[in-house]
């Protein structure tokens, strides 16, 4: 069984919940460490193996385009993150269009291909949105989405109350765990954020903070079952996570801890994951589950065709 290896590439200063502290306007006046820490996560790919998915910021693939180039020619997917990092519940239908959009653009303008797949910056599509950001990814060309996280520790009421009530948007019970096609007015192929069950809670321990914070020999058996059934996992890094000289911005103490806390934990458990795993894009993933020629075409590949 082949799992899905995926990236968000995006800069040390983009992580989520400090928007307030560096606004868009400021992006380009702080050091860019992007480069040099994706480099180590095209080493770790090399090193195992693995294809992955990369799913580029359009600011950063704008400012770097080699590094996108190099990371096509390293046989990886590039697909889209959007284009300003911005969460989907923020934006009205026609703003996300235009985000999409222009990272598209971006994306096709350096490697001569548009970009087949997305993952929405903080898991922000949701039950909500849906319905209206899904056609229009499919009318993009998209066809793979990985934007929704079936979380109930998150989304669920009990922290709908502050300080938590930031976080309340990042989980989406309704989601569903497992990878599918998601059949409607526009078809995608989803591949939801692994989650685990663990007591009543469906948690995210296959990236970020739960990555770094639960036991390897726990996840690794946790894809062991996951795989036996016949279901692909996935897991999720940022290179920001193998940079640990990155300099530090003035967050408070709960930030500061999720973004910062037992880094070096994600190259061990990534390395161990590809070691004992097989690894490949989320579009390869996705093939066991829907093969191609069984899936829906995006809208726009049927307009074109119309
Ligand atoms: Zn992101």
């Amino acid at each position: 069984m082949l799992n899905a290896l995926t990236v968000d590439v995006e800069e040390w200063f983009h992580v989520c919940g400090i928007e307030r502290h560096v606004p868009p306007e400021r992006w380009d006046e702080l050091e860019s460490r992007v480069e040099d820490s994706t480099r180590r996560v095209l080493d770790l790919c090399d090193r195992f193996q693995a294809r992955a998915t990369f799913f580029m910021l359009g600011w950063v693939a704008s400012r770097h385009p080699e590094l996108v180039r190099r990371i096509r020619d390293a046989g990886h997917e590039v697909a889209s993150h959007g284009m300003w990092h911005r969460k989907v519940f923020r934006l009205t239908p026609p703003q996300f269009e235009a985000d999409v959009r222009e990272s598209c653009s971006v994306l096709e303008s350096i490697t001569g291909r548009a970009p087949t797949a997305f993952r929405a910056p903080e898991w922000s599509i949701d039950a909500e949105r849906r319905p209206w950001a899904y056609p229009i990814l499919s009318r993009l060309g998209i066809r793979d989405d990985s934007s929704v996280s079936p979380l109930t520790w998150i989304s669920g009421a009990k922290l709908e109350t502050k300080p938590f009530r930031w976080r309340a948007h990042a989980g989406d019970a309704a989601a569903g765990s497992a990878p599918r096609e998601e059949l409607g007015p526009a078809s995608l192929r989803v591949f939801p954020v692994t989650t685990m069950r663990l007591f009543w809670e469906n948690l995210p321990f296959t990236g970020g903070l739960g990555f770094r914070t639960s036991p390897y020999w726990y996840t690794a058996y946790f894809f062991e079952q996951l795989n036996r059934s016949g279901v692909p996992g996935m897991i999720y890094l940022h290179p920001w996570e193998l940079d640990r000289e990155q300099p530090r911005l003035p967050l408070g103490p709960v930030v500061r801890f999720m973004h910062g806390f037992n880094l070096g934990a994600v190259a061990r458990n990534v390395s161990g994951l590809l070691r004992h795993f097989r690894f490949g894009t989320l579009a390869e993933a996705l093939d066991q589950v829907v093969p191609p020629d069984q899936a829906v075409a995006p809208l726009a590949m049927q307009e074109s065709a119309a």
